[in-house]
């Protein structure tokens, strides 16, 4: 019924996404009263916060990543593998801040190194620190495509400066997307706003002008690739192919292997810069990332995340170093010529020694085998628990990347067409089956990242067992 998938097998995938769709289990309406009873008395703290930060913070909650049905925790303390709230409520932390925190939450050799620092230095002072170097050579030997490195403020500008390098370099004005990757918010590269979008107007404050330069292709078809890279070639060249290193939404969609390297070859032949977005994988797959895992040689890797080891501000682009030498660097005279680039708190002491710190705890804990050891446990046991429940479900994991999906909501377009009126519901019926499962496992006592993805971090590999209890319990609840 639910088998542990190979995460590179995107045919038997899509295929169990198909049959959870068509099969999917709800949770009974009575555990969802018993959930809601639970928040209602035993997390109210939370709720009467929540209900006061709506007035002053638009939707109550400044984070992208937090579940909030039916309503934000409100979280004081983070310790290890785990998370309390106001109301002293404790929780396994799954969620891992949405993958920074690789470690666990405050792991006392990141923070007393910080602690340390800021009681001599502060938090930033806008100048040189070691730390920038010391991180950027540690980013080299894992990552040897990246000769030179930049830190900067997020995710998300560091794909704007990722584009922005590529198309710079090569004269070319386009960009390839594979459908549904996540590369940040920025205007140009905010989901698939492109697609059916209005050619002159304006959608929800994006000019159309700004994305009509980023096309988007189908996941792993590799022909419409090469159309798409055919198509621009001759109106203004292909600037690069950007894609987010394992698969849509941190691979709940999956690459598979073949179009890593397919995808590669491609963009030699056509001149164009393969970009991999590694704001998750970075560090989380391994040490060298997902361009290790396949043996792939991107023009460009986007960081995030773990580079940052959990402190603010994470992102950072690297390259080789004729790419990289376009950016604008400090007071220069050559400024005018260069990539514009900047920010006044990246690069910060803090966040480098901190990523700096994580990369080292990383390398003496051997954290990615036990991860990767704990990941396969939890998988196993997990498809044990939706069989005895017979509940269908889509279950693989990218290393600690796991994704469990009991709604089938990622593939909801390969299985109902396009206009088709019952897509307007199936989707709000996969939505609501993803807010109901995570609130029922926050309810017993863990939290999970949104959608059908979660993580495991180097605290949490103690708690396995403890953390499939849960999920049996929740599991329990279906019909
Ligand atoms: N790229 C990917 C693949 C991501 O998952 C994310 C964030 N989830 C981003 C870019 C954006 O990063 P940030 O949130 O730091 O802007």
């Amino acid at each position: 019924m639910a088998k542990y998938l190979d995460a590179y097998d995107y045919d038997s995938i899509r295929e169990q996404a198909g049959y959870v769709i068509k099969n999917r289990k709800k949770m009974k309406k009575s555990a969802v009263e018993k959930y809601m009873a639970h928040f209602n008395e035993k997390c109210a703290k939370s709720k009467a916060a929540t209900v006061e930060a709506k007035q002053f913070i638009p939707g109550g909650i400044q984070h992208n990543l937090a579940n909030n049905h039916p309503f934000a925790l409100s979280i004081t303390k983070a310790e290890g593998p785990w998370l309390y709230d106001v109301d002293g409520n404790r929780y396994i932390d799954f969620l891992c801040a949405g993958g920074p925190t690789i470690l666990g939450n405050n792991f006392p050799a990141v923070r007393d190194a910080v602690l340390d620092l800021i009681t001599k230095d502060g938090p930033v002072t806008g100048l040189y620190s070691d730390y920038e170097l010391q991180f950027a050579k540690l980013l080299n030997k894992y990552y040897p495509t990246v000769e030179k490195f930049r830190m900067l403020g997020s995710g998300s500008e560091a794909n704007v400066i990722a584009i922005r390098l590529a198309r710079a370099f090569t004269g070319n004005k386009h960009i390839i997307r594979f459908a549904g990757g996540y590369h940040g918010w920025s205007d140009q590269l905010i989901y698939n706003y492109s697609e059916g979008a209005d050619p002159e107007g304006m959608k929800l404050g994006i000019p159309t002008a700004c994305y009509k330069n980023t096309h988007v292709v189908p996941i792993n078809d590799i022909d419409a690739l090469e159309a798409a890279m055919e198509k621009y070639k001759n109106e203004g060249g292909v600037a690069a192919f950007i894609m987010e290193a394992v698969g849509q939404d941190s691979g709940s969609v999956p690459t598979t292997r073949e179009y890593h390297l397919e995808a590669e070859k491609l963009c030699r032949k056509y001149g164009a810069l393969l970009i991999y977005d590694e704001v998750v994988t970075a560090l989380r797959l391994g040490l060298n990332g997902a361009q290790g895992f396949f043996g792939t040689k991107p023009d460009i890797t986007v960081f995030g995340k773990i580079i940052g080891g959990g402190y603010a501000p994470a992102g950072g682009v690297g390259s080789r170093a004729e790419i990289m030498d376009m950016l604008a660097a400090g007071i220069d005279a050559s400024y005018y010529s260069k990539v514009k680039v900047g920010g006044t708190l990246s690069a910060n002491p803090l966040v480098a020694l901190a990523g700096v710190t994580t990369v080292k705890q990383l390398e003496q804990l051997n954290v990615h085998e036990k991860l990767d050891a704990a990941a396969t446990k939890f998988m196993q046991g997990l498809a044990s628990i939706t069989d005895k429940y017979d509940v269908p479900a889509v279950l693989f994991n990218h290393q600690s990347i796991l994704h469990v999906d009991i709604s089938g909501f990622s593939f909801l377009g390969d299985f109902i067409p396009a206009g088709d009126p019952a897509m307007e519901k199936e989707t709000i019926a996969a939505f609501m089956n993803i807010i109901e499962f995570a609130m029922g496992l926050a309810a017993e006592g863990l939290i999970v990242a949104n959608g059908g993805k979660t993580y495991l971090c180097y605290d949490t590999t103690e708690l396995i067992d403890d953390a499939l209890h849960i999920y049996d319990k929740v599991l329990s609840n279906y019909e």
